[in-house]
């Protein structure tokens, strides 16, 4: 018998990559940004991260405060 390799990347089940999210994915955002933002806990170590709706949500409200800040520094 062959074994098999069975993948347990949240890609592959296309779930939110958020930890204590499970809700289906609506966007793909590369890792860097969301832990840039430190507002989202991750639970998977992939380079792509998937959120729902909700968590994308989080996710632009933080950018743009991050980038608020960027401004406010010029
Ligand atoms: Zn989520």
């Amino acid at each position: 018998m062959k074994h098999r390799d069975i993948s347990l990347s949240s890609e592959d089940r296309g779930g939110c990559s958020i930890s204590g999210c499970n809700n289906s994915t609506k966007r793909s955002i590369p890792r860097k940004r969301v832990e840039k933002i430190g507002e989202l806990t991750l639970q998977d170590s992939n380079r792509k991260v998937n959120l729902c709706s909700d968590c994308y949500r989080i996710f632009k409200k933080a950018t743009k405060k991050d980038r608020t800040m960027e401004s406010l520094g010029r």
